[in-house]
This record gives structure tokens, sequence and C-alpha cells, in this order.
């Protein structure tokens, strides 16, 4: 296992280095022999992880039990599920690639059909966020929902394809393999949401009839008659714009990267050495969005933003320095196989947990220096904001989870009325009378990242479960009233000392357990944004 290990890293740290490296020249540049390089070293990755030689060694070092040191079975889990995930043959490897290419290309390129012309997806947002006319508002729901048809049958496709992967290596189908290479189980995952939809039902069920009778006034309709295109997105998957909340006046004359880097200084977690390689403004042919990058898992920590002075960037750059500490702050002496956050969820927690500052009134106040009287006005709308969004967020989750899983079991069934069966039992949203439409192939995740979705809902719980131990053991407060987090070095402390440096050495719920002295639980986020 020793020489497994010592050799598989001397082949795969170099690739890995080189593939950081082009994916970080490609969407800072757009060059198109940057794309070119990555796709080549992404498959020479793949190759490498491919191999059923280095397979069957690994499963029979696995199966022998002979392998004790804890270190080196946590990376003899590590390495088998990183093959175990790539043990497809190559013409499937090819179809499904092919396919899910051809059906990423359509997504991106697909404009759907308003008033007689082509509309872009932002077009359509903002009419959602802004038109009063019902009837407006329905062709724009319509015209996002017009992909569906268009890549249905190459997403079931993809599912079936998927599945036979999944099956010749011992799995019912790919939802469970994918939950099962990353450490997850069905069971454990299903229990959790289970609880979170019945902790939040009756809560969600208010909320959603409060706003109702609110945005039924605005467009002039009955209670009884409001629809999905009466919500601010397709999926009503985001908090309506309903309550005045104008934080971005906050920002003008202020410089984000100036606050982000403030703070976490004042936590104990510098990051101008992040800061100082990172592409923080908008340029021609950059990728627009923002991630964070590890190159090398030896401190080359980068982030990628687009920074402007406002609230919506103020949230980013906090939420990709959080990814950034983490892997700034992994311990160096952890064996390179393990020196990586202990699950993508984990590492989008802490970033969830910092980006949530932005709706913290007490951040805000000691941070942009408000008035007693600027913070008094901000505080309520913020809190109520903050609740509104994340019980949004949970039901909509229930219905990604619960869908995408009966997906997969059996991709046979009729998916339509599955979909509008979970809208209606988790979102309280009604179908459209007589509406026979594949609108869940709509939702971009079901096709490019497939059996992810539950992650970003995972994430949320434990920025919640973080928070209260925070708060309870290591601030010692009784609530957190006034908490702005703002120069507590314990904070940056603690999160180093107990979830960075360690890394991925232990599975992510005894991390968390040791951590936080429980196992990951829905119970503080309900109580933190529900009760
Ligand atoms: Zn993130």
């Amino acid at each position: 296992m020793e020489e497994f290990v010592a050799a598989h890293v001397e082949k795969i740290r170099p690739i890995m280095k080189e593939t950081n490296l082009a994916y970080w020249d490609a969407a800072t540049t757009g060059s198109p022999e940057a794309y070119d390089r990555l796709a080549d070293l992404e498959l020479k990755i793949r190759k490498i992880y491919n191999n059923a030689k280095d397979f069957a060694l690994l499963t029979s070092m696995k199966e022998s039990g002979h392998v004790k040191d804890s270190l080196m079975t946590r990376q003899l889990d590590v390495l088998y599920n990183a093959y175990l995930k790539e043990q497809v043959d190559p013409d499937l490897l090819k179809r499904i690639v092919d396919l899910s290419t051809e059906a990423e290309e359509k997504f991106s390129t697909f404009r759907g059909t308003f008033e007689g012309r082509k509309i872009t997806d932002n077009e359509i947002r903002e009419i959602l966020k802004t038109e009063t006319n019902s009837e407006k508002r329905e062709k724009a729901w319509q015209a996002a929902k017009q992909v569906g048809p268009v890549v249905a049958a190459q997403l079931v496709q993809l599912v079936k394809l998927r599945n036979q992967a999944a099956r010749k290596v011992g799995f019912d189908n790919y939802h469970t393999l994918s939950l099962a290479v990353t450490e997850q189980n069905v069971k454990e995952i299903d229990r959790i949401f289970a609880e979170l939809g019945e902790l939040t039902d009756k809560p969600f069920a208010k909320l959603k009839a409060d706003l109702d009778r609110i945005l039924a006034v605005t467009y002039g309709v009955d209670v009884n008659e409001m629809m999905p295109w009466h919500y601010h997105d397709p999926f009503f998957q985001e908090a309506p714009l309903v309550y005045d909340l104008d934080l971005d006046v906050y920002y003008t004359n202020r410089d984000v990267k100036e606050l982000a880097a403030r703070f976490y200084a004042s936590i104990g977690l510098p990051v101008e050495s992040i800061l100082d390689r990172s592409d923080l403004y908008e340029r021609e042919g950059k990728n627009p969005h923002a991630f964070c990058i590890n190159m090398d898992r030896r401190g080359d920590v980068r982030i990628l933003c687009n920074l402007a002075n406002n609230d919506r960037w103020m949230d980013t750059i906090l939420h990709e320095l959080g990814h950034a500490v983490y892997d700034k702050y992994l311990d160096a002496d952890v064996p390179y196989l393990l020196r990586k956050p202990a699950h993508s969820f984990t590492t989008e927690a802490v970033a969830m947990f910092f980006g949530r500052l932005t709706r913290n009134a007490a951040w805000l106040h000691d941070m942009l220096e408000l008035s007693a009287e600027q913070r008094t006005r901000i505080e309520q709308s913020c809190e109520r904001y903050a609740c509104m969004q994340q019980l949004i967020f949970v039901r909509w989750v229930l219905v990604m989870y619960n869908f995408e899983k009966q997906l997969y079991a059996n991709p046979d069934q009729d998916l339509d009325s599955l979909w509008w069966d979970m809208v209606e039992k988790y979102q309280y949203v009604q179908k459209p009378h007589r509406r026979a439409e594949p609108d869940w192939a709509a939702k971009i995740h079901l096709t490019c990242s497939p059996c992810y979705y539950h992650n970003y809902m995972l994430g949320e719980l434990l920025a919640s479960q973080l928070h209260h131990h925070i708060v309870r053991n290591v601030l010692r407060l009784e609530s957190d009233n006034d908490l702005s987090y703002v120069g507590q070095e314990k904070v940056g402390d603690y999160l180093r000392e107990n979830v960075f440096e360690a890394g991925a050495v232990y599975h992510w719920n005894d991390m968390i357990e040791n951590a936080t002295g429980e196992p990951l639980t829905p119970g503080y986020f309900v109580a933190q944004f529900v009760e």
C-alpha cells in the first residue's frame, strides 16, 4: 500500500498541478489553447483512474483488511473511490461524454421564444422579477421551460447509460454509486432530508401563504390563482423581493476587497497571500463567475471574482475566501491524498458560513460603520430575507433530491407527472391545468452536475451547526444576538485547528463530530432559520 501510494502521488501530483494551471489560464483568458490543454489533461487523469489492474489491487487490499494504519486506511478509501468512479469501459464512457457534451451545448445555445422573439435567461429573470401582468409572466415562464423538450430524451438516455456503468461495478443505479464514491450513503441522506422535510413543512406552508397574499395583490389575481409563474425565478428556488431591502447603497464608495481582507485578518485568518495571486476584476474573455482553486496543495490558493462594490460581490468574495482559507490552512504534514477538504460540502459550508455575514446586521454595522438608526432599519429585513431564502431553498432541494433519486431508480416512469407531484408536495406550487411537458429537464444540474445538488443543502446545515457550536462553545455566548464575528480571533483558531487542518484525515461525519461534538444534524439550521 505504501509503495502504491508513493508511486501514485508521484504520477498524479504534477498532472493535477498542470491541470489546475490550465484551468486557471482558460478561466482568466478564455484562450482556446488552454481549454484544449485542459481537456487533454482531464483525459490523462481519467486514464490513470480507469486502470483495471490498479483497481483490482486496491480492491484486494481493501477486502483483505490487512491495511491497519489509520492514515493508510483513509488513503486506501480515497483511492478506491477515485478508481471505482472511473471503472467504465471506454466505449460506454465515450458515449456518456459525447451525449452530455451535446446536451450541455444545447443548454448554452438554446434561447426560448417570448412574444415572437428569442429571449435570454437574464431577460426572463428580469420579467419574472418586475412584470405585473400575469399573461406576460406566464409566457416568460414558458420560455424558460422550452429547453426541456429539447434535452429531455437525451437526458433520459444519459441516465440509462450512467446506470449501465454503475451496475457494472455492482450498484443499483448511478445515484447510489455517486453518493457512495463521495462517502455518502442513500439511507443517511434520506434520513436527513426526511427530517428536514418534516420540520419545515408547516413553517413553509405559512410563509408561502403570506407570500402568496402579498404577490396576489401585486398581480391583481385571487390568491387561489397563484401559479408557478408568479414567483420571481423559473423554479421558485429564491426568495421573491417583496420586502424592502437594498443593501447596495451601503457599498458605494467602499472596496469589497479591502473589507474582506480586513475582516479575515481580524479573525486571525489573513488572506493577503491569496488575494495577491488572485484575479479579481472583470475583463474581456474572462470567466464571468467566481471560484476558488488550490493549485498544488502547497499553499498556492487563488480565487477568481469579477468584483463590483455591491452586496452580491461582498457575499461572493467572502464565500470564495471561505473556500480559500480552508485550502490555505490544510496541514502541510498531512499526506498529499488527504490534504483536501473532508468533503465538497464541508468546504461549501465554510464558504456559506462567511457569505452569510452579509445578512448579519451586526457585521454590517461593524464593517461599514453604520449608524444605530441605519442598523435598526436593515436588521429586520435582513433577518426576514435570510429566513425566507433558506426556507424556500430547503423545499426546492427536497424536490431536486427526491426527483433525482427516483429518476435514476426508474427512468422509464412518467417523469413529467413525477416532477409536478414533487413540486406540489414540497413547494405547494400548483401544476398548471393539463400541463404535460418535461419541465424537470429544464433544470441544467440534472444534466451537467448529476447527483450533486443535495450537497448545497448539507453545506447550509453544517454552516449552521458550526455557527451554533462557535457561539455556545467557542465564544461561550448565550445567543448570537449582536454577534458580528469581527475581531474574534478565536473563530479563526477554532476553524483552523478543528476543521481545516484535519483535511480528509477523517470521514466527513467523523470530522464534524470531532469539531462540534455530534454528527451532521439539521437541528441547528432549523433553530437558526425556521423556528
Ligand atoms: Zn462555493
